[in-house]
């Protein structure tokens, strides 16, 4: 061997795989040398520098299996590509601003935002964020994920709060938003305004209520109608009846007046093609409001507003009696009512879908207020091909984002009535209501406390101004997280916006849930396009949820959610990350312990391979001799495929695909076969070719492995093969992604060779033969040209005979097995008939399908075994799809 003098620096691999150890030594020295940094600087060009845009988790709680999946999913990306193509930006932010976290404050301190100061509300929230920020910042770097720590950012911080600002007053400036009063959607709950992306259906239980409404006038054919309502508390806020301009049976309504029961006013009967009729009676009630075609009546007909809810869902002054009850009480109250006077024709139970705020599960009210609108629906168009101009991994997601621009009402409210978010900087005139915006050098700035920046209405010249009070949706901010990235900004000498990265934008990639293609992704592209005039990333990456064992949501109602502490307590995080890559991409997957075991396997299966490989090559590098033999030049170009393909899922975000291969090929053909024939070689005689291509291979392997496997491969590779430098530079996360080496082999016969090794050593353990026990003679019928001499030499076969052709064999078929999981439901109760066809032989095989009892079963419902029987001298040994005869 070449060892001699060649002194390793390492220290070699002692012992079991020992990952407690390994695992948090190597995160805290990824971290300490920043081995993650970026070090791009602006003047690179962009195609160079693969950025990718990871979500900020919103702070509201601790991480779950779904941060803890993205994340990885994302770190694979990152690993990746920082081999493969230079470098990589992955940075972190936390979304602690808005609703979200002061909800988080309001449950963990057991307090309510108005009972606090706004400041001192804000102050409470900083607090509570940071303790959650900690622990998000330690679970990050407990999972190993390669994230820059230097490119950091929390939505609610000064430099953010400027970007935001100037996102706010660019948009204005370019005539994309407005503050208009107009009925908008309402949570009473966290009482603020919010937008349609944050409505979602929650199926209830309600009930249907028959109510008659007295027609007022003499001279008409009936004195009364009904209409049916599941919210009879609105009828004080009753403004109009409706009627379909086609409904016979109704017409007679149009043009009269009703009288609305217990509460006595009166309104008219108007003709509206958006009725319904064939819900109910056919007639309606218009509400101010109930739900947004009541929005649409109010607005078409001119309608009187009525407000009988207030923000907090309390009955208003308007609804009499009723006043200061909830609205689900004065619900009950009123029917009772409607009931005990004689109104109430019917009443009955139903379930339906009611429109409620994502983040409280409440219900909406829609109420009439002043706010801040971007402008999005005439721009559907442009925000669909920006879609279209991006790459979708998987493909299929983009209709979900084509669905919801299709869906949408409204344009985007931004402004929402809470405490802890980013303040508008504008004032207003006290008395002609014109905005005055903040001065862009000034940004950030807080209207409450900071002084507007003229003394007079610029309009009329009215001297006092007045603070915006309202604060940004959450979303009006984190759709900016590439321009954040890429450190945006306006540049007061050049009157322009300017970026510190240029070469960052647009992102290569943006990775993130599907759950919120909606609101992150959309947001995302409106906000970059409208500032940059460009579809801010290349491609999406959306990942699917985690779901338990049973393929079922993990929700805490039914106590199946899995902790990622105790996951992590449990297994190493490669495993985990082995278990993270099992998925199809964009597809929700079980969360299965057994799939963490095999991940554990497999680190079992590469730390013993390498200590094999170093007691074998004890050297750190070998050189390449002048020619390597057939069987050590074919591992080579077999790696040179898999490196190829392997390069092209990664690139393609086909991780799951990318894991089987590479942990196929490993296991199965470095490990279990070639490794054993280099162990026989290098015990027997010193081969110079063998010893290099075993290392050359190894070492390809841990680069192979390390975006998946980052801690172990890492180990290995500082024992085995790193110069001892400083991790920062020396790093295997650093190094090339390997690329093929050139070597040239006939794949398939080595592939034949490498069978008839292996049954070889079978035969000879299954005849209680020595590994190295002569053989008399081998007949081998299949092609392994070029590699007889490996197999002659490692199986210590005296006469060897390969042929190319068929030996002289007979196949049977021995049994036919089926699939019963899927044969049963199928086929019920003839189950029997065919297994008794098949019993007794009655079936035809006919172009993979199975024809049996007039049935016909497709190739995955049944499998064949065949048996061959071999008529010649000597012992037949079977291999998959070739035959060696020994004679011995
Ligand atoms: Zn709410
Ligand atoms: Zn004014």
């Amino acid at each position: 061997m070449s060892a001699e003098g060649d002194e390793r620096d390492a220290e070699g691999l002692d012992g079991g795989y020992d990952a407690d150890a390994v695992e948090p030594k190597w995160q805290d020295r990824w971290v300490e040398s920043e081995t993650y940094a970026y070090d791009g600087d602006p003047e690179q060009d962009p195609n160079t520098t693969y950025a990718i845009d990871t979500p900020p988790p919103t702070v509201s709680g601790s991480l779950h299996m779904g941060h803890l999946y993205g994340h990885t999913l994302q770190d694979f990306a990152a690993r990746f590509q920082r081999m493969y193509d230079g470098d990589v930006l992955f940075p972190f932010g936390y979304d602690d601003n808005g609703i979200a976290s002061e909800r988080l404050t309001e449950r963990d301190l057991g307090i309510r935002h108005q009972e606090f100061e706004r400041r001192e509300f804000q102050q409470k929230c900083r607090e509570v964020c940071q303790t959650y920020e900690d622990s998000f910042t330690e679970q990050m770097q407990s999972l190993g994920c390669s994230i820059d720590w230097n490119h950091t950012y929390k939505t609610i911080e000064p430099r953010v709060q400027r970007v935001s600002q100037l996102s706010f007053l660019d948009l204005y400036e370019k005539g994309r938003e407005y503050r208009k009063k107009a009925p908008a959607i309402w949570c009473p709950d966290c009482e603020t305004a919010i937008s349609q992306v944050e409505m979602e259906d929650d199926e209830r239980g309600s009930h249907f209520n028959d109510i008659a409404f007295e027609l007022v006038g003499d001279n008409l054919d009936r004195d009364e109608f009904v209409i049916s309502t599941t919210r009879p508390e609105l009828i004080p806020a009753c403004v109009s009846v409706f009627v379909h301009p086609d409904d016979e049976d109704n017409q007679d309504l149009v043009g009269e007046r009703a009288r609305i029961p217990i509460f006595g006013h009166e309104v008219p009967i108007i003709e509206d093609e958006r009725v319904d009729m064939e819900k109910g009676s056919g007639v309606v009630m218009c509400c101010t409001f109930g739900d947004q075609n009541d929005i649409e009546w109010y607005q078409a007909h001119d309608l009187p507003l009525r407000v009988a809810i207030d923000e907090s869902a309390t009955m208003t002054e308007l609804a009499g009696d009723y006043e200061g009850m909830s609205t689900e009480e004065a619900r009950e109250a009123i029917v009772e009512d409607l009931d005990d006077e004689g109104h109430l024709r019917d009443r009955w139970e139903i379930s339906h879908a009611v429109q409620v705020h994502e983040r409280c599960d409440t219900p909406v009210e829609y109420r009439v207020s002043k706010q801040w609108y971007v402008e999005i629906l005439d721009h559907k168009e442009e925000y669909l091909e920006a879609g279209r101009e991006m790459d979708w991994y998987p493909e299929k997601m983009f209709s979900r984002y084509e669905h919801w621009i299709e869906g949408l009402e409204w344009d985007w409210l931004i402004s929402r009535q809470r405490d802890s978010g980013i303040p508008f900087p504008v004032w207003y005139c006290e008395s002609c209501d014109e905005p005055v915006m903040a001065e862009k050098e000034d940004l950030p700035v807080d209207p409450l406390a900071d002084d507007p920046p003229v003394d007079a209405c610029p309009e009329c010249g009215h001297d006092e101004l007045e603070a915006e009070e309202d604060v940004f949706d959450t979303w009006a901010t984190s759709s900016l997280t590439p321009l954040i990235n890429a450190g945006w900004d306006w540049d007061a000498e050049d009157e322009a916006f300017a970026m510190d990265h240029p070469e960052l934008y647009p992102f290569d990639l943006r990775p993130q849930g599907h759950d919120i293609i909606s609101f992150w992704l959309f947001h995302t592209i409106v906000k970059c396009y409208e500032h940059t005039g460009e579809v801010p990333f290349d491609a999406t990456l959306i990942n699917g949820h985690v779901l338990d064992e049973n393929r079922e949501k993990m929700s805490k109602s039914r106590g199946n959610v899995v902790d990622p502490e105790n996951v992590m307590e449990e297994y190493p995080v490669d495993a985990i990350r082995y278990w993270a890559a099992s998925a199809s991409v964009g597809d929700d997957f079980p969360f299965k312990d057994q799939d963490l075991v095999t991940g554990e396997k497999l680190l079992r299966k590469l730390w013993n391979a390498s200590k094999l490989v170093d007691q074998l090559t004890p050297a750190d590098q070998i050189e390449e001799p002048d020619e390597l033999d057939p069987i050590d030049e074919w591992l080579l170009a077999r790696q040179d495929a898999v490196i190829e393909s392997l390069t092209e899922k990664l690139d393609n975000h086909e991780i799951s695909k990318a894991r089987n291969e590479l942990r196929v090929f490993f296991w199965n053909t470095f490990c279990d076969d070639y490794l054993e024939i280099a162990k026989q070689r290098l015990d027997a005689e010193d081969s110079e070719s063998t010893a290099y291509a075993l290392q050359t291979a190894h070492r390809r392997f841990l680069e192979l492995f390390a975006p998946l496997l980052p801690h172990i491969t890492e180990e290995i590779w500082q024992s085995l093969y790193a110069d001892g430098g400083s991790i920062a530079d020396d790093s295997i996360h650093l190094r090339d992604w390997p690329t093929p080496s050139g070597h040239d082999a006939d794949l398939e016969s080595g592939e034949t060779a490498l069978e008839v090794i292996g049954a070889l050593r079978r035969y000879k353990s299954e005849h209680q033969l020595a590994l190295n026990a002569e053989l008399d003679r081998v007949e081998v019928y299949g092609r392994i040209d070029g590699f007889e001499n490996v197999v002659r030499g490692v199986m210590h076969v005296d006469d060897l005979d390969a042929r190319d052709e068929a030996a002289d064999v007979t196949t049977e078929i021995a049994e036919i097995s089926l699939d019963y999981s899927q044969v049963g439901p199928k086929f019920g109760e003839k189950v029997g008939e065919i297994d008794a066809a098949l019993e007794s032989g009655e079936y035809e095989l006919d172009d993979g399908a199975l024809h049996v009892a007039g049935e016909e079963l497709g190739a995955d419902l049944f499998e064949v075994r065949e048996e061959r029987t071999y008529a010649g001298e000597g012992e037949m040994i079977e291999a998959d799809d070739l035959v060696v005869v020994v004679q011995n």
